[in-house]
């Protein structure tokens, strides 16, 4: 499996976790959109986090969006994923290059800066659940942890590295969310921190560790079993037909004056750099399309 990854559940049903070794994702993001150091880290970290994310949604066809709206350099970041463990992203500046920090790690925090983080779960029927909160360190795995305590009042902890090589690839990225249900005991909460003691260095944990080891440092002493493998993806699911969509929502004016301008248009995806074109020809079909809605 390319980015394997596993749901953890006690057997009192009390904690839940999502595990994921998500390099080969993370390295998709990076072929796709070149980015620097720092940003292949942070996107990445924002991959990691909304597939697992995703994973807590009820329904095959919901999306749960992550956006992080900073006042560093790399300005905007969004992650989007599925129930079924697909995601896709994008960063605004992708060539962020600032100072390692003073550890000799990229400086996340400090590529991102202070601002917002908007998650929003859509499943498919009118608005959007949305919710923003501040960012807590702009390292992301807090700020995930920030806001489900302040947002969901569920309280988790999220721990998300990607440890990037020196010729830029990524060397290894992963993530886990670990969550309380209701009713769990104290004996487990203080068991359960105990335990996350252990992991100092999540960046590099994923490059030696297995998933299933890593549930089991995670749940020492805590019964547990795992609830589904499954297996993430970098994936993109745009197409001419939604693209359309797009240029529809500029509405008619926008419309006819792309048309004025006798150029073909070309759409490009954010996420995955595919390239759209429209001729004159097609832009006036759709020009009459949308006259007919
Ligand atoms: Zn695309």
């Amino acid at each position: 499996m390319q980015n394997p990854a596993l749901s953890i559940l006690s057997n009192d049903g009390t904690v839940r976790g999502f595990i994921i070794n998500s390099r080969e994702l993370v390295q998709n993001a990076f072929e796709l959109h070149q980015t620097a150091p720092v940003v292949t880290a942070a996107l990445g970290r924002l991959l990691s986090a909304a597939v697992m994310m995703g994973k807590t949604l009820k329904n095959p066809g919901d999306l749960i969006t992550l956006q992080i709206e900073g006042e560093g350099p790399v300005k905007t970041l969004l992650a989007t994923a599925g129930a079924n463990g697909n995601v896709k992203g994008y960063a605004r500046n992708p060539l962020v290059d600032i100072p390692l920090k003073s550890n000799g790690k990229l400086d996340v925090s400090g590529a991102v800066g202070p601002g917002f983080l908007t998650v929003l779960r859509d499943n498919g029927t009118g608005e959007p659940y949305v919710s923003r909160t501040a960012l807590v360190s702009g390292e992301i795995a807090e700020d995930i942890t920030g806001y489900y305590a302040q947002s969901e009042q569920t309280p988790s902890i999220c721990a998300l590295g990607v440890l990037v090589d020196r010729d830029y690839t990524v060397k290894s990225s992963g993530g886990f969310l670990i969550q309380l249900m209701p009713g769990a005991e104290e004996a487990t909460i203080c068991r359960l921190e105990e335990n996350l003691q252990k992991f100092q260095n999540v960046s590099a944990l994923f490059e030696y560790t297995s998933n299933e080891e890593i549930a089991q440092m995670l749940m020492d002493q805590i019964p547990f079993h795992i609830t589904e493998q499954w297996n993430a993806a970098y994936y993109c699911n745009c197409s001419k037909k939604r693209t359309e969509k797009v240029l529809l929502s500029l509405g008619r004016q926008e419309l006819m004056q792309l048309i004025q301008e006798q150029k073909p248009v070309e759409l490009c995806c954010h996420f995955c750099n595919r390239k759209y074109q429209f001729s004159r020809k097609e832009l006036e079909a759709l020009l009459i399309e949308g006259a007919e809605k």
